[in-house]
């Protein structure tokens, strides 16, 4: 504790992973050992395994606006974003759908990008839709790329290195013009912002994303998609044989907890994390901290910044400032990596303008102290 009203360091890492909600904890807690079962064993034990697992799943349903049925629980976004590239292409050819396109953002996560990459060997083409300097899809070159041999259509709802919300309402009559599926990596908006997965094919979701416990994530495979996807490996024929292996009951019971959390704290959240970040940043000014913002307020998750600080070298500067605050250079997922972040690129940031970028979430268990102190910290090793 640094006054007795928080700990350090200050956690502010939040598109990484978030804190686990006690309410999540909670609902962990009696399924790892005094009501320890497996969901699929015919006993007492594990009928009420399997009616949490099936609450959780009425959650997430709940929380996305789709039905229970249309989950499958997967270790995270990344199993999820390869069940849908991969198993949707794998259907497509059992098939023989003579569409062999696919379209992804120039940002989207390496979990989409390589796996997409991958079926380059499988005589798929890759087209990468780039963005503007604002971080968004521009609606019409992303237009001039589909055709009627686009099979599949990925983007994702929400940047995980500089927060920007995608416009994927008016990419969709687009892409059903011409017959595509659409995946939507919901990794990061899930749990921050309202998101509504009706009318998309497929969707990813990963529980420590959203305040959840790590290991446990899902995908939606909408009733009315085209191709239910193939699976990337079998086993005992759990979850209607798309993501078999025995069913983790505790990291269930706390995703489906944190998701009836997030539809009850959704709009507290939002006002929460933006108060947060926009006193942050006026914190920042009034130490007269030179920095910039990457992208415009406006287009990014509440609570999300993605700021470039003058003549710092953001990997040391990350590590100077950790014993009091925690934050992230660029990307997290590529840390300890020496290419620059290819999110920055593709926004048009120079080589040193991307060395000199952080990344910033202010979350749902952050304060207004914790605040004040990271910008404090923030200033004084700017100063240094
Ligand atoms: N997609 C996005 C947008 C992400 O931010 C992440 C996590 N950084 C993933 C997918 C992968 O999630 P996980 O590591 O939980 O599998």
């Amino acid at each position: 504790m640094s006054d007795g009203s928080f700990n350090l360091p200050i956690y502010l890492d939040g598109h990484a992973t978030t804190p686990l909600a006690p309410e999540a904890e909670d609902a962990m807690s009696p399924w790892w050992h005094r009501n320890a079962a497996n969901p699929n064993s015919p006993h007492r034990r594990g009928i009420a395994a399997a009616a949490s697992v099936e609450e959780a799943r009425a959650n997430l349903a709940t929380l996305f606006g789709a039905s229970p049925q249309e989950f499958v629980f997967t270790s995270g976004a990344t199993e999820s974003n390869n069940i849908a590239i991969l198993g949707v292409a794998a259907a497509a050819e059992a098939a023989h759908d003579p569409r062999r396109e696919l379209i992804i953002s120039a940002i989207e996560h390496k979990s989409v990008f390589s796996a997409a990459k991958s079926l380059k060997a499988r005589g798929f083409s890759i087209h990468v839709c780039p963005v503007r300097r604002d971080g968004l899809i521009d609606v019409s070159t992303f237009e001039q790329m589909l055709s009627e041999r686009t099979l599949l259509v990925s983007v994702m709802a929400a940047n995980n290195e500089i927060g920007t919300v995608q416009p994927i309402a008016a990419l969709l009559p687009i892409i059903r013009t011409v017959g595509a599926m659409i995946h939507v990596d919901a990794a990061q908006i899930a749990g921050k912002l309202p998101v509504e997965f009706a009318d998309y094919d497929y969707a990813s979701v990963s529980s420590h994303k959203l305040y959840g416990p790590m290991g446990i994530g899902a995908l939606f495979v909408s009733a009315a998609a085209q191709y239910r996807p193939r699976p990337l490996f079998y086993g005992g024929g759990q979850e209607a044989g798309l993501r078999p292996g025995t069913l983790p009951t505790p990291l269930i019971a706390g995703f489906g907890a944190a998701a009836k959390l997030a539809v009850g704290r959704l709009g507290q959240d939002e006002v929460h994390c933006r108060t947060l970040a926009d006193r942050l940043v006026a914190g920042l000014e009034a130490h007269q901290v030179r920095f910039r913002r990457n992208v415009e307020n406006l287009n990014q998750l509440p609570g999300s910044l993605s700021l470039g600080f003058d003549g710092i070298d953001s990997a040391s500067f990350v590590n100077v400032i950790s014993n009091d605050v925690c934050i992230s250079e660029g990307s997290a997922c590529s840390s300890g990596q020496i290419q620059p972040s290819y999110v920055l690129s593709s926004i048009g940031l120079s080589k040193s303008e991307i060395d000199e970028t952080v990344r910033i979430y202010c979350g749902r268990y952050n304060s207004i102290a914790e605040i004040d102190y990271a910008v404090n910290a923030i200033a004084e090793a700017c100063k240094k």
